[in-house]
């Protein structure tokens, strides 16, 4: 084998020019203008000695799974709030988030016939894009005002008297973050996630007799499963008694990435022959490569991915799994070139095209792209993943943020169709959800309409699945790969 220039010399391996501050020098979107700088020094100089909060190995253990994703092997489960507060780093919130993907999966695995891969929209999804930076709000007196957009916590607070951006709130970040991550995996190791575990599976709500003779079989089914596991003592495999759940969010808060980024060695897992048979390992010189320790998995959002912009500067430089988002805003020559410059080595599984085009476009325009990314280089080499929450948002008459259930399903079965007539795999979904009964999507089985929306819409960005909404969303989803 023919070591790479890269590999030879064991030492650091980012792109070339590349520093975790490089971003700095180029245009950016959704810019964060604090009026003291000095503060924002303190606190990264803070955060930069802080320990990482996920570790090389866990992301390379990631980075393993999602390059079975790619293959087809695999499916992807991403869910999470749209913008995470600091207050949800609470136990009850947590433990329902864990319980509601760890139940999605065991659906799709049911429907897909492959393992789940998860990932969480948690510890860390603090901050948001927005499309203005003033918003309208009516005060205590009734009176409406124009005040600084809510960025999310760790850029500002919702509150009225909380809206100028604040320095500290990045430690507290961190500190939220960390806490979070914390009680997943002690709640994970506690056995939150075993399967000898009854899960609830109550299907009241569905009215619909037809889909709940659906659910009801494929209830029974996994049941079963779960029964005949334990009958033959396949469920004593300690497998069955933990899940992998990893973490995500958007990195849009580039003070904050940059801070959390480290070089470090790069793991070699047990028989990963690909990455054990590299000539570092030979030498004894370690690789080097600079992870962002904030999450495992980071994506660019819809509004900060210019080729030539801050965000894909720091991205091109990282070794996490990345997403992009792609939407009917993404011309086709901008997919390649985005993918050039964020994975020029083809490396499969490193990105996950996160396609969000909003059910009614979807047919037009995800089949140009799909032919462009599988017809280039990188044939493949992506995961291609579907959001259908963020093409399907709309404002009710009276000003409420919501979306259609019915509108999420369509943009997923045309994805997939799209998908399979066009030869490539959908790999996995992206969904904003809750466990909690929130009341912020119209439609499901609960059959929620625009009245029911103030019951409990609690979300402060956009409207999330509420956990029936979620779990049926991933039976139809099943139920579209039994077919
Ligand atoms: C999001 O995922 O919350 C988001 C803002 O998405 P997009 O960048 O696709 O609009
Ligand atoms: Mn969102």
């Amino acid at each position: 084998m023919t070591p790479s220039v890269e590999a030879s010399n064991g030492s650091a391996s980012p792109p070339s020019e590349w520093t975790p501050s490089s971003w700095r020098s180029r245009p950016i979107k959704q810019q964060a203008v604090y009026p003291d700088p000095a503060a924002v020094r303190r606190a990264t100089s803070e955060l930069s000695r802080l320990p990482p909060v996920v570790h090389p190995q866990e992301i390379a253990r990631l980075k393993a799974s999602l390059r079975d994703v790619a293959r087809g092997e695999a499916f992807l489960l991403q869910g999470g709030d749209c913008a995470e507060l600091f207050d949800y780093c609470r136990a009850d919130a947590i433990e329902s988030k864990i319980k509601l993907l760890l139940q999605m999966s065991l659906v799709l695995i049911w429907g897909a016939d492959k393992r789940v891969v998860r990932i969480g929209r948690m510890a860390g999804q603090y901050a948001k894009p927005r499309s203005s930076p003033t918003e309208k709000v009516v005060d205590d007196n009734g009176e409406t005002k124009e005040v600084p957009s809510f960025r999310g916590d760790i850029l500002n607070g919702y509150h009225l008297d909380e809206r100028d951006l604040d320095p500290q709130r990045l430690v507290k970040a961190y500190h939220h973050s960390a806490a979070t991550l914390n009680y997943v995996r002690a709640a994970i190791a506690a056995g939150i996630a075993d399967l000898h575990r009854p899960l609830n599976w109550t299907l009241g709500h569905v009215k619909d007799p037809q889909l709940k003779a659906k659910y009801t079989e494929a209830v029974h089914f996994l049941q079963d499963m779960l029964r005949f596991m334990h009958t033959i003592g396949a469920d004593r495999s300690p497998k069955l008694d933990t899940v992998d759940l990893y973490t995500s969010h958007e990195g849009l808060l580039l003070e904050y990435e940059e801070s959390l980024t480290r070089l470090m060695e790069k793991p070699i897992l047990p028989g990963d022959e690909e990455v054990a048979i590299t000539p570092e390992s030979t030498t004894g010189e370690p690789k080097r490569e600079y992870y962002d320790t904030s999450a495992h998995f980071l994506w660019i959002g819809d509004r900060t991915r210019q080729i030539d912009g801050a965000h894909v500067e720091f991205f091109r430089g990282i070794a996490n799994p990345i997403g992009i988002k792609v939407g009917p805003t993404t011309p086709t020559s901008d997919l390649l070139a985005l993918l050039r410059t964020l994975n020029p080595s083809c490396e499969i599984g490193k990105v996950t095209l996160i396609t969000r085009y909003g059910a009614a476009k979807v047919r037009e325009l995800l089949p140009g792209h799909i032919r462009a990314v599988e017809g280039s280089e990188y044939r493949g080499a992506c995961i291609w993943q579907c959001d259908p929450m963020h093409g399907n948002t709309r404002s009710t008459a009276s000003g409420i943020k919501t979306r259609r259930f019915g509108d999420i399903f369509d943009e997923l079965r045309e994805t997939l169709s799209v998908h399979r007539e066009e030869g490539s795999y959908l790999g996995g979904v992206h969904l904003e959800l809750t466990g909690d009964a929130v009341t912020e999507c119209m439609g499901g089985s609960e059959g929620l309409d625009e009245d029911d929306l103030s019951t409990n819409y609690t979300s402060f960005c956009d409207p999330r699945l509420n956990e029936k909404q979620a779990l049926e969303l991933a039976f139809l989803v099943a139920d579209s790969y039994r077919r």
